[in-house]
C-alpha cells in the first residue's frame, strides 16, 4: 500500500496534499458531538442535519480510502471507497437540498409530486450511472495498476451537482426575507463553499479541498442556525414565545397552511403564585409531556410564552384538531390534580386558528392569541377563531396600533368629566376627567380598552400629556368657586409616573394656565406604588411639595394591603365599583363596612366609584363615606354638559 496519494497531472506525478481531508474528520465529529450534546436530535431538520455529518465524515473516509488504495494490491477497497464516495457525495447535496425545506418549514411543499420528482430525479440518474458503471466504465474505471481514473460521463455528476446547487441557492434567496441574515449567511456558506472549493480543485487537483469546505459550512450552520438556548424558555425547557413569532414569520412568508391551538390559562397568575415558580413550571412541563402523547400521530411543534399561553402548531390543515379539544382540556385539569390535590384549579381557554383560512397576518395572529378569552363568555372554554373575528372587539385589538397613533396625530381624543357628590355637603364637590377616544372608522373606543394598549406600545405619554393639557386648560376657564366645586381627579398611567420631568410638565402648566394646585388631585393605581423606585418616590414627593395631592384609585381590585396604603402620601381612596357590586352579599358587605372604617381610621377620605342604585348609596351613607362617584348620578359628561350638570344641581344661578 502506498503511503502517500499521488496524482498525475501533464505527465508529472505530483503528490496530492491531503491535509483538509485530515482536519474534516475532527471538525465534523466536534459538530456531531456538539449538536447531540445540545440535545438536539427531534424534529425533522435536527435529523438531517445529523444524518449530512455522520454522511459526509464516511464520505471523507471514502475520500480518502480511494486516495490511499490507489495503485494498492486491494482493488475491491478501491471499488467499494470509489462507489460509497460518488453515492454518498451527491446524496449529502440532495440531503441539504431537503434540510433547507425543513429548517425553513417548508416541508409542506414536498407535497406537491412535480417538486419530489425534480428533487429525486437527478439522483437517481446519478444511482443509475453508477449501478452501470461496472458495464460501461464511463464513470469511472479501475485500470489494471488499481488506479481509479475518471471516465469521460463524469462532468454529468458535476453537472447535477451544479444544477442542485443552483436551485438550492434560488431557494435560500426566496427565503432570505424571513430568515434572518445570521441564518441565511451560514446557510449560504454551505453553497458558497463548496463552489470554491470545488474550483480550487479544478485548478490545483492535488489540494483535496471539498469536504473540508464543506464540514466548515456545516459548523456555521451548527453554530449560527441550530441555536436551542435562542429557542428555549429557559424556564420550562419548552420551545419559546420567541421561537413561536419566528415561526409564525416563517409560516406566513412561506405561506404554509397551519392549525394552531392556542391554551390560555387564565389565572396563571394565581396558579404560579399559588405552586411557587418551581412546581407551576414542573406543570407546563408534564402538560407539554401529555400533549406530545396525545398528538403523537401527528406532525406538530409546542410553544410556551410564559407565564399563560400555550401555542401547538400543526402542520396539517387535514386533521381536526378540535375533535381532540376536549382531551386536551382533561388531561390539563388532571395533570394538575396530580401536582396539587388542595383543589386549586388551571382555568384554561382554548381557540384554534386556521392559517390562512382564519386569519392572514402575522400580528392579527399575534393579538388573537392574546386577547381571544375576552372575547368570548367567561364560562366558554373552547371556540374556534372564526367564531371572534369580525366582532369590534377583536377589529380594534388588532388594528389598535394603527387607531392610537392616528388618534395621536389627529388629537381625536375628548376629555368628558363624571360628577363626584359629598354626601356631608349633599353637592357635587368635584369630578373625575375622563378620556374619550373616538375614531373615525371603527367609533367609540373604551379607554378601559385603549389605555392599557397605548401603555404596552409606548404610546401613553403623549395621551397624558394631552390629558393634563386639556385639564389645567378647562379648570382655567371654569369658575370653580360659583359652580360650588374645588377639584378635578385626574388619572396618572405608571409610565407618566416615571417621567423624570413630570413635576416641570406640572409646573409649566400651572404657570400657563393660572391654575393652583389645590384644584388637582391626581389618581394613581397600586400597579404604581409597586413599581415604586427613585423616580416614582422623587416625584411623588415633589409634586405633593407643590401642594397636589393623591389618591389611590380602584382599591379592592389587586392585592389591596393597608400597611402600604397607609404609609403613602394619599389623601384619597378610591373605592372599586367590584366591592359595590359585592356589596349584595352578607360577605361582600362585611368587607366593605370594615374596609370604610379601617379607612377612615388611618384619616383617608374615601370615593367610592361605581354606585349605579339608590340602594349601595343610602348604605354607604350609612357607613360615613366622603364622596360617590357613579351611573346613579350621572355618567361621564363632555365639558359643556358637565358644566350645565353642575350648575342644575349646586343650584348656580
Ligand atoms: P377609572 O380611573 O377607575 O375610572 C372610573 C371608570 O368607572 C370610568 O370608566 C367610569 O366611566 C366608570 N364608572 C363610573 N361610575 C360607574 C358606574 O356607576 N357604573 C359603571 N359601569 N361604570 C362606572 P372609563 O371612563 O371607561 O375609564 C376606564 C379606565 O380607563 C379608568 O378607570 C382609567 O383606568 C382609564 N382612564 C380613563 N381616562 C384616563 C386618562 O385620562 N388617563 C389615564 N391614564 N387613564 C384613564
Ligand atoms: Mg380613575
Ligand atoms: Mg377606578
Amino acid at each position: 500500500m502506498t503511503q502517500t496519494a499521488v496524482i498525475r497531472v501533464k505527465g508529472y506525478q505530483m503528490e496530492k496534499i491531503l491535509y483538509f481531508d485530515y482536519c474534516t474528520i475532527p471538525v465534523l465529529i466536534i459538530v456531531l458531538f456538539a449538536t447531540l450534546m445540545r440535545k438536539m436530535t427531534k424534529g425533522l431538520a435536527n435529523r438531517l442535519f445529523i444524518t449530512i455529518i455522520i454522511l459526509s465524515c464516511i464520505n471523507t473516509v471514502f475520500d480518502l480510502g480511494m486516495e490511499f488504495m490507489n495503485g494498492d494490491d486491494e482493488n475491491v477497497i478501491l471499488s467499494v471507497c470509489s462507489y460509497g464516495y460518488y453515492t454518498l457525495r451527491n446524496g449529502t447535496v440532495v440531503l441539504y437540498a431537503l434540510f433547507l425545506f425543513a429548517i425553513t418549514r417548508t416541508w409542506y411543499r414536498l407535497k406537491s409530486a412535480a417538486l419530489k420528482v425534480a428533487i429525486a430525479a437527478p439522483y437517481a440518474v446519478i444511482l443509475l450511472l453508477l449501478f452501470t458503471n461496472p458495464l460501461t466504465n464511463k464513470i469511472f474505471v479501475i485500470s489494471e495498476e488499481n488506479v481509479c481514473e475518471r471516465g469521460e460521463w463524469l462532468i454529468i455528476f458535476y453537472a447535477i451537482t451544479a444544477l442542485y446547487a443552483v436551485g438550492e441557492l434560488l431557494y435560500l434567496v426566496y427565503c432570505k426575507r424571513f430568515l434572518g441574515i445570521d441564518k441565511w449567511v451560514a446557510l449560504m456558506s454551505l453553497l458558497v463553499l463548496s463552489f470554491i472549493a470545488v474550483m480550487v480543485q479544478l485548478f490545483y487537483p492535488q489540494i483535496l479541498l471539498e469536504m473540508f469546505a464543506n464540514s466548515i459550512a456545516l459548523l456555521l450552520v451548527a453554530l449560527l442556525v441550530l441555536r436551542p438556548e435562542e429557542m428555549l424558555s429557559s424556564t420550562v425547557g419548552l420551545l419559546s414565545w420567541k421561537a413561536y413569532k419566528m415561526e409564525l414569520k416563517k409560516i406566513i412568508a412561506t405561506k404554509q397552511p397551519v392549525q394552531i391551538a392556542v391554551v390560555r390559562f387564565v389565572n396563571a397568575y394565581e396558579i404560579l403564585t399559588y405552586l411557587g415558580e418551581d412546581r407551576y413550571y414542573s406543570y407546563m412541563h408534564s402538560v407539554a409531556e401529555q400533549v406530545n402523547q396525545l398528538y403523537k400521530k401527528v406532525y406538530f411543534e409546542l410553544y410556551f410564552e410564559h407565564p399563560d399561553n400555550m401555542y401547538i402548531v400543526f402542520d396539517s390543515t387535514d386533521y381536526q384538531v378540535e375533535e381532540e379539544t376536549q382531551k386536551l382540556y382533561d388531561l390539563i385539569m388532571d395533570k394538575m390534580k396530580e401536582i396539587d390535590s388542595s383543589g386549586i384549579l388551571p382555568e384554561p381557554r382554548i381557540c384554534i386558528i386556521r392559517y390562512p383560512e382564519d386569519l392572514e397576518r402575522y400580528e392579527d395572529i399575534v393579538v388573537l392569541g392574546h386577547k381571544f378569552h375576552g372575547l368570548i363568555p367567561y364560562e366558554q372554554t373552547f371556540c374556534r377563531a372564526s367564531d371572534i373575528i369580525g366582532t369590534k372587539d377583536f377589529e380594534i385589538g388588532s388594528n389598535m396600533d394603527s387607531i392610537l397613533n392616528r388618534a395621536i396625530t389627529r388629537q381625536s381624543f375628548e376629555m368628558y368629566y363624571q360628577p363626584i357628590y359629598s354626601i356631608k355637603e349633599k353637592k357635587f364637590v368635584s369630578a373625575e376627567a375622563l378620556i374619550r377616544l373616538n375614531d373615525l372608522e371603527h367609533g367609540f373606543i373604551s379607554p378601559a380598552v385603549f389605555i392599557p394598549a397605548a401603555e404596552s406600545k409606548g404610546l401613553i405619554l403623549p395621551i397624558g400629556d394631552f390629558v393634563l393639557e386639556s385639564v389645567y386648560r378647562f379648570i382655567s376657564e371654569l369658575d370653580f368657586e360659583r359652580l360650588g366645586l374645588k377639584y378635578i381627579e385626574v388619572n396618572l398611567s405608571v409610565a407618566q409616573c416615571l417621567q423624570k420631568d413630570l413635576p416641570q410638565k406640572i409646573e409649566q402648566l400651572e404657570k400657563k394656565y393660572q391654575v393652583s394646585p389645590d384644584r388637582i388631585n391626581f389618581e394613581i393605581t397600586e400597579t404604581t406604588y409597586e413599581n415604586i423606585g427613585d423616580v416614582i418616590h422623587e416625584n411623588l414627593q415633589a409634586i405633593t411639595a407643590r401642594g397636589y395631592s393623591f389618591s389611590l384609585d380602584d382599591y379592592g381590585t389587586g392585592y389591596s394591603n393597608i400597611q402600604r396604603v397607609s404609609r403613602l402620601p394619599l389623601k384619597i381612596i378610591k373605592i372599586d365599583k367590584t366591592m359595590v357590586d359585592d356589596m349584595d352579599t352578607p360577605d361582600g358587605m362585611t368587607i366593605m363596612r370594615n374596609t370604610v372604617r379601617m379607612m377612615k381610621e388611618i384619616k383617608k377620605e374615601l370615593v367610592v366609584e361605581g354606585v349605579e342604585q339608590a340602594e349601595p348609596l343610602e348604605q354607604l351613607a350609612a357607613m360615613n363615606c366622603d364622596y360617590i362617584q357613579g351611573f346613579y348620578f350621572s355618567r361621564p359628561l363632555p365639558q359643556k354638559e358637565f358644566v350645565k350638570f353642575i350648575m342644575e344641581h349646586n343650584g348656580v344661578m
